[in-house]
């Protein structure tokens, strides 16, 4: 066992933040062998009990658990920051010429090692990542994450039609090479797999009911797509199902809403969409730097709070502007404030760093496993230095609350705070 001596931030299963300034984490196998959270709590009260641990004194620091982002495009390191008039000149100009260069296994397994370093840098231990639709792409990203003990959920991308040369899959082999996928790493070590039609106008109806199938086949495994970003792609989405109720509906049609179904988007939704969210289980993955970049819209936290649909929060690099959780969260604060296309709450500081840690784990029905700091939970977590700049330090110092102390680092925040990243299954980094 290990333990650390430190602030410790961790949510109550309501989702309020739990903060203890003088604490103790101790980390330790359990029955199975996995690196879990054993004990957690205020040092004074706990330390007597684990006399015989090394204990890490770490003053000045707070240990969090680590970001969990939901949605994320691990092809699309090279295509962040690209200029465009919207969502699909920006698929047809950036987004499909850099994934086709994943035919070349080489070029993914490059550019896997450079996305997981920047994810770990920033204080993200698992994500639920696309990949592009070469299958190898997938083996790439996942032979990574094993090396490196990551509790990591991706899959191969379907799009067999209105898609391009070069990332365009064939219906047969795309739903052959999804199996496949599930089948070599879906449960293995700490990885998971996600069927991941990449969206409606991209899949035909063969590879839209192939998916289903599969959903249905391999329930524990996830699902994950885009939906209602744009108002363009809305409009496409209409044309081609002039008779479903919505864009939602469409996947609901074809067998894709259910628990561990995460949705990007979900901004132009009405009411029947919500209740569908809820009442399928399936989850939004709310992508704020990327919508306000893309001119896409923005999030409807009222809606969702009122009718109840499980939702968290994501970069979408490369859509996305940073693979920063300070800067995601404090883009999702702008969002919720927005009060001209839709009713503007304010998100509190503590519901904003739940969002992107046990927030998102119960939105990949993973709660209790990642993004908590609870006995039992996998012992992914960070440590963040709230002097680590200037502006920081003086800021962070004059906090007279916790949420105080949070929306200082939510603000001012970037990867300069993460000091360190603990991974349960590969120790310290
Ligand atoms: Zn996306």
């Amino acid at each position: 066992m290990r333990a650390w001596r430190a602030a410790i931030l961790r949510f109550a299963d309501d989702g309020s933040a739990l903060y203890e300034p003088d604490g103790l984490l101790v980390a330790g196998p359990d029955a199975q062998g996995r690196q879990v959270i054993r004990a957690v709590g205020a040092y004074a009260t706990l330390a007597p009990d684990y006399a015989g641990v090394t204990i890490e004194h770490l003053p000045g620091r707070i240990i969090a658990p680590g970001f969990i982002d939901l949605h994320i495009h691990f092809p699309q390191v090279d295509v962040i920051g690209s200029p465009a008039a919207g969502l699909l000149p920006w698929l047809d100009n950036y987004t499909f010429p850099h994934e086709s260069r994943f035919a070349d296994e080489a070029h993914g397994r490059e550019l896997a090692t450079f996305f997981l370093d920047e994810l770990q840098r920033h204080g993200v231990t698992t994500a639920l990542a696309f990949a592009t639709s070469h299958p190898s792409s997938v083996n790439a990203l996942m032979s990574e994450s094993q090396r490196r003990g990551l509790r990591m959920i991706a899959g191969k991308v379907l799009q067999d039609q209105h898609s391009p040369d070069g990332v365009r899959d064939a219906t047969g082999q795309s739903l052959v090479d999804t199996e496949a996928l599930i089948r070599r790493w879906h449960g293995v070590d700490r990885l998971g797999y996600a069927i991941t039609p990449r969206f409606v106008p991209t899949s035909s109806q063969a590879q839209l009911r192939g998916a289903g199938e599969l959903a249905r086949q391999y329930g524990d495994v996830w699902i994950q797509s885009h939906v209602a970003e744009n108002l363009d792609e809305v409009k496409w989405v209409r044309q081609l199902f002039p008779d479903a109720r919505s864009y939602l509906a469409v996947y609901e049609q074809f067998g894709l809403l259910r628990d561990r179904a995460i949705y990007a988007h979900c901004i132009h939704f009405d009411d029947h969409d919500r209740e569908l969210m809820r009442a399928t289980g399936a989850a939004a993955a709310v992508s704020p730097t990327s919508n306000l970049f893309l001119g896409s819209g923005f999030f409807d936290y009222e809606g969702a709070q009122r009718i109840g649909f499980k939702h968290g929060l994501a970069s979408d690099v490369g859509g996305g502007t940073s693979f920063s959780p300070f800067h995601t969260m404090l883009a999702a604060y702008y969002v919720g404030r927005e009060g001209q296309t839709k009713p503007g709450i304010t998100l509190s500081p503590a519901n904003l760093w739940w969002q992107h840690t046990a927030g998102a784990a119960q939105a990949l029905g993973l709660e209790g496993v990642v993004g908590n700091l609870q006995p039992g939970c996998e012992a992914d977590f960070i440590v963040i230095n709230p002097s680590a700049t200037p502006l920081l330090a003086r800021k962070t110092q004059q906090a007279a609350s916790l949420d105080e102390l949070l929306f200082s680092l939510i603000v001012l925040g970037d990867d300069r705070a993460i000091e360190r990243v603990h991974i349960a299954g590969a120790g310290a980094t």
